[in-house]
């Protein structure tokens, strides 16, 4: 019997589908020791920090995650700083195999100007604020102002503009980290537009997301009828839209076609919109946009601008992988072959393929990452984890440690009516693991 030790990089979506692939691949002959090395005190990656509070559906899958670290060989190691507490070496010396599930962390810039002012921030800051992320607690979110603008118009946008446009009550029964919720309860933002460069029918968000904007209780949805029509005319007129396509502007005109009710809250979705420039002296003051029009295949720059006055603008455009000592990068990717890097070293989600599909696309995905790493192993190396690595007194976060954090976070929500109370410090997190 051939027993292999893995240490698969990163406790989100990827790295457990990679863990469970793994498991799924013993046999007799074969079986895998799994060391899942992870930053935070805490699993789980974007269902902890980034899909939406007022989404507790998608993030059933963690109980998934929790089967899977409860398999024999499995073991969580938290709090542990890839390239600050150990290096990429040591893990390629002491495992068989390294996979690395680091996924896309850092937002993709406009590159436009002032977006440096204060109130133009990126998603990759505003939604790991809002979801208690401990390195974005002290995001400077700006809701002093009334309206908002979100730049893009996939599920990330479609996340960020619902948040800021429907009543913080909403969210008072949801794991919103509690520092977000107490500013959101004080926002005086009230408008909210999400802008496309492209038409309603190119657009990335999903139908089941805008099927939701509908039942929205305390904000009107604003979608023009004519545009979501003439987007299904040329749409039509280049062939049979495909399906997705033909969800989408369905699930958008019964939007458009939903009566305003007058409430005080709006959420506008726009589509033709380039974001040009972001315009202010110190702080956000507007954003300017060129207007496209759609020219058979192509969108292309009618020459005519449009101005929002808007005091917060958020940039949802997208993710790139952020660099790792030692390992090749390719366009905010990490450089692999279809998940192999280079030598023991392997890679899957979103650090492998970029920023897309939702949480699920990540099991066939790591699935075959795992097929090629069992073909490439060689003998065993019969190695130690990096425990002995790690400067005396360094704590790290086992899965006993986590089941009481998650113990805790859950109680402490129960008694608030809430799925849980994220504890948003490092130094408490570790505290609560402690028996
Ligand atoms: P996305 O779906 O790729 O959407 C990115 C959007 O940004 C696109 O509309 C894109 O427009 C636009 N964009 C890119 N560069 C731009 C620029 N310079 N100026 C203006 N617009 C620009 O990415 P995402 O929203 O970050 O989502 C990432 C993945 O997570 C997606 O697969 C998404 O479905 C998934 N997700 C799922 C859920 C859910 O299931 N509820 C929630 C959140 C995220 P073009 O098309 O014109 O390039």
């Amino acid at each position: 019997m051939s027993k292999y030790k893995v240490a698969i990089v990163g406790a989100g979506p990827s790295g457990f589908f990679a863990t469970q692939a793994l498991q799924n691949s013993q046999t007799d002959d074969l079986k895998f020791e799994i060391d899942m090395i992870e930053r935070l005190p805490t699993p789980w990656g974007l269902v902890r920090s980034g899909v939406a509070p007022d989404h507790p559906k998608i993030k059933t899958v963690s109980k998934v995650f929790e089967k899977i670290a409860a398999e024999p060989g499995f073991r969580f190691l938290g709090n542990i700083d890839l390239g600050k507490d150990i290096t990429i070496e040591n893990l390629r010396d002491r495992y068989d195999a390294v996979v690395l599930a680091t996924g896309s962390g850092l937002g993709r810039k406009l590159g436009i100007p002032g977006e440096e002012l204060r109130g133009s921030l990126s998603a990759a800051d505003f939604v790991p604020w809002y979801n208690g992320h401990p390195d974005y607690v002290n995001v400077d979110v700006p809701l002093d102002g009334k309206v908002a603008v979100i730049i893009g118009a996939g599920n990330v946008a479609m996340d960020c503009g619902r948040i800021l446009a429907i009543n913080p009550e909403e969210l008072d029964s949801t794991d919103t980290a509690p520092h977000a919720l107490a500013a959101l309860h004080k926002s005086s933002i009230r408008e909210v537009h999400i802008a496309a460069r492209r038409g309603a029918e190119h657009a990335a968000f999903t139908a089941p997301e805008l099927r939701d904007l509908p039942k929205l209780e305390h904000t009107d949805v604003h979608l023009n009828a004519d545009e979501v029509a003439q987007a299904l005319a040329r749409a039509s007129a280049l062939g049979e839209p495909e399906k997705e396509v033909r969800n989408n502007l369905e699930a958008m005109r019964i939007i458009a076609e939903n009566p305003l009710a007058g409430r005080d809250r709006s959420l506008h979705l726009q589509f033709l919109l380039a974001p040009k420039e972001i315009v202010g002296s110190e702080r956000v003051e507007g954003i300017t946009f060129s207007i496209n029009r759609v020219d058979g295949e192509k969108v292309v720059d009618t020459g005519e601008t449009l101005t929002i006055s808007c005091q917060l603008v958020i940039s949802a455009i997208g993710y790139t992988a952020e660099p790792l000592a030692s390992v090749p990068e390719d366009k905010g990717k990490i450089k692999n072959i279809d998940g192999r890097v280079e030598g023991n070293m392997y890679v899957v989600g979103w650090a492998k393929r970029g920023p897309s599909g939702v949480v699920g696309t990540n099991k066939s995905d790591a699935a075959d990452v795992i097929k090629l790493l069992i073909e490439d192993l060689n003998a065993p190396k019969n190695s130690q984890g990096i425990e002995d690595l790690l400067p005396a007194g360094h704590v790290v976060v086992d899965q006993e440690k986590w089941l009481r954090i998650n113990a805790s976070e859950v109680a402490a929500g129960e008694a608030l009516g809430k799925p849980r109370l994220k504890e948003v410090s490092r130094e408490k997190l570790l505290s609560l693991g402690e028996a």
